[in-house]
């Protein structure tokens, strides 16, 4: 697959070709778009531009060993994973994609804007087909087994993983911990078509790249949360920038200032904001574990990271983001905002000083 096979998403194709080129590339990318879009392709794509020991001019080369192999569904360092109907029965351990590696080179061969629906067809006899398909936790077991070895030929292993709203619960509390921590030269391409229906711990632990619904504009985009427009954005950095300077210092008159300015948002950019701070919580937490090439800020507010994410660490990463969820809870509930952002300053006092030591 090269991008050039993938039509009417060209700003996605143009933003996934640019990261893998810059060494930019998220470990762990969500692609979302409804159902028939070209998430899989591009993955596809993108896994085998990563993989190819001749790309030029911004694609895979098409006739290496690895592209042959990328393109065959053979690659051993490609990795498929895919919702499957479980056939085994007692005691035995519930299917895994593996186990239908055939029909999916054909079904994908066939057509790569293929459906849950369509592979599902594909999979299932007439009488079996009341069988719910599901990504089983022994699929969890078998990603963790691969990630366990070196990558056979590429310098990268690519695990391309379609539909993960169709994890099992204990597969996604399996999988957590590898898709938060970068795994070394192994990158996840999530392709989802209902990506509020993922698992929150998962949801909230990838980057996003949004497909055009037709033609448009694909972006990455910070997990679960709209892109404020750029007055917002550095509006929201100024008011994130003041909240915990004025609860760093313990500034009780600054904080009742800045939450009777607060006040005076709409509700609906209220909450924008307190989606907005979570973000740059989860960054900066990040910018505290992780490589630098991980995340994705501005320069205004790395700058401002630069200094605060040192604050934002084990001891109290998940207290803050708890404190912003209620307060953005709570202003959903029509609550009173000056109440609300008063006292999420006032919490946040407490838990700057429970990361500061
Ligand atoms: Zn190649």
């Amino acid at each position: 697959m090269q991008f050039k096979d993938i039509i009417g998403q060209d700003a996605a194709v143009a933003k996934l070709r640019a990261a893998i080129d810059r060494n930019k590339l998220p470990h762990a990318l969500l692609i979302t778009g409804p159902a028939g879009t070209a998430g899989l392709p591009l993955a596809h794509a993108a896994a085998q531009y990563i993989i190819c020991q001749h790309k030029h001019d911004g694609e895979p080369c098409g006739e290496c060993p690895e592209c042959i192999q990328a393109q065959k569904i053979g690659h051993p360092d490609l990795h498929w994973v895919y919702p499957v109907i479980n056939k085994n029965t007692g005691d035995k351990d519930p299917s895994i994609s593996d186990d239908y590696l055939p029909q999916w080179r054909e079904e994908y061969g066939k057509n790569p804007n293929l459906t849950l629906p369509q592979w599902v067809r594909a999979m299932t006899s007439a009488k079996e087909n009341n069988k719910q398909p599901q990504i089983f936790v022994s699929e969890a077991s078998a990603i963790i087994n691969t990630l366990s070895t070196k990558p056979y030929e590429s310098d990268y292993r690519v695990m391309i993983i379609w539909l993960p709203e169709l994890f099992s619960e204990k597969t996604a509390n399996k999988l957590l911990k590898i898709i938060e921590e970068p795994y070394e030269k192994t990158f996840f391409l999530l392709v989802s078509n209902e990506p509020d229906n993922i698992i929150g711990t998962i949801q909230s632990r990838v980057q996003r790249l949004q497909l055009a619904p037709i033609d448009g504009q694909g972006n990455f985009v910070q997990p679960g949360v709209k892109v404020p427009d750029e007055t917002d954005r550095e509006k929201f950095l100024d008011l994130f920038i003041r909240m915990m300077r004025l609860s760093y210092m313990r500034n009780l008159s600054g904080m009742r200032e800045w939450s009777l300015e607060m006040a005076k948002l709409k509700r609906e950019q209220a909450k924008n904001f307190l989606q907005y701070a979570q973000t740059m919580i989860r960054e900066n937490y990040i910018m505290n574990l992780r490589e630098p090439a991980l995340n994705y800020m501005k320069d205004d507010e790395k700058a401002f990271s630069e200094r605060f994410s040192p604050y934002v660490n084990m001891r109290n990463v998940e207290g803050i983001m708890h404190e912003l969820e209620l307060a953005e809870n709570d202003i959903g509930q029509n609550a009173s905002a000056k109440m609300v952002f008063f006292d999420l300053s006032l919490k946040l006092i407490m838990l700057l000083k429970a990361g500061n030591q």
